[in-house]
């Protein structure tokens, strides 16, 4: 089958790997690519943050965790890795505990936080997994902005757009959530260990560290925030933001080195990831809505609209 993915970010480029895999044909058009889309700014760590379904996303992150951790045995030049999470929080066992395999109480490596939760998870350098991703394509993505989704040629079409999804579909459940982030040198932080403190929901706070490679330094990202914005917001850094996450840093007793850049991006957030046929066009399958958890569940629900095509 003829497919035609919109849509180069982290969602569209996995849906475009997956249906080659499957056996199709598949031509991307994006209006944006690397460096330039949301999926760029992420940390990124696999770990379900704020979606719905349930069920879905777990299934949709168990599944895209399989496919992340046999890149990470198999192809290095993947940029994903697997590594100690910790998540600093309350007491109460996250709602995914039961799909990220072992899950251990610990006392937390920080100070004034004695438990969290520890666990193993994939980490994604997007630095590199995008660019592998887009190695893997059968032909170089068409750069092209799409008004229209009818108009798009293809015996299918995938609606991978992210936020762009908003203006081609008319989906008012799709919101931006703005996250901003801090790049640093590594200084004292522990490169295979990733942090996230959820003890207050209204000043989220998170380290990814990434292993220097060829071509990408060790840095570490350290976030964040997901805050409702509109969708043309100019995605400026905020300064008390990042006066904020450096004191929660400092209150933990972490040490990062000098920030080499800041950077801010939109999630595009929806109470449910939208992974269906068009109920007008049995031609378009959409595939958009992934919040913070672009990463996290690429690969699954790659996977289902693989099944939705046969
Ligand atoms: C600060 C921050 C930290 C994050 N950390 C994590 C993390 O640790 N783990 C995780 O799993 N996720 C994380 N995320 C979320 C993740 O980045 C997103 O879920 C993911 O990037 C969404 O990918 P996407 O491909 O749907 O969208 P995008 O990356 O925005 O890509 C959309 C694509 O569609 C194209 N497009 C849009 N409209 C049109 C149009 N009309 N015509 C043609 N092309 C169009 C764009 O040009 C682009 O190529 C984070 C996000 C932020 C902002």
């Amino acid at each position: 089958m003829q497919i035609t993915v919109v849509g180069a970010g982290v969602v569209g480029l996995t849906a475009a790997v997956t249906l080659l895999q499957a056996g199709h044909d598949v031509h991307v058009i994006a209006a944006a690519t690397g460096d330039a889309t949301t999926s760029a700014v992420a940390g990124a760590i696999w770990l379900p943050f704020q979606a719905g379904p349930p069920e879905a996303v777990k299934r949709w992150a168990v599944r895209s965790r399989i496919w992340l951790e046999a890149l990470a045995a198999s192809a290095p030049a993947a940029g994903v890795d697997v590594i100690d999470v910790v998540v600093i929080d309350d007491g109460a066992p996250p709602w995914w505990a039961d799909v990220v395999g072992p899950l251990a109480r610990v006392a937390a490596p920080v100070i004034g936080a004695p438990l969290a939760w520890r666990f193993r998870a994939p980490r994604i350098d997007p630095r590199l997994h995008l660019p592998w991703l887009e190695s893997r394509l059968q032909r170089p993505i068409e750069r092209a902005r799409i008004d229209r989704l009818a108009d798009v040629p293809g015996d299918a079409i995938v609606n991978a757009t992210g936020l762009g999804a908003r203006s081609l579909t008319g989906d008012a459940a799709l919101e931006a959530r703005f996250g901003q982030v801090l790049v640093t040198e590594p200084g004292e932080l522990e490169l295979g260990v990733s942090l996230n403190d959820d003890r207050d929901a209204g000043a989220m706070f998170y380290t990814i560290p990434r292993h220097g490679r060829p071509g990408a330094p060790a840095e570490v990202v350290i976030g964040g925030c997901s805050l409702p914005r509109p969708d043309d917001d100019p995605l400026t850094t905020d300064p008390d933001l990042r006066a904020r996450m450096e004191r929660q840093a400092a209150a933990l007793g972490l040490r990062p080195g000098a920030v080499v850049r800041e950077r801010a991006g939109l999630r595009p957030y929806r109470p449910t990831v939208r992974v269906e046929r068009d109920g007008a066009d049995p031609r378009l399958i959409h595939d958009y809505g992934h919040g913070g958890n672009g990463y996290t569940l690429a690969r699954g629900c790659a996977e289902d609209v693989v099944a939705l095509l046969r």
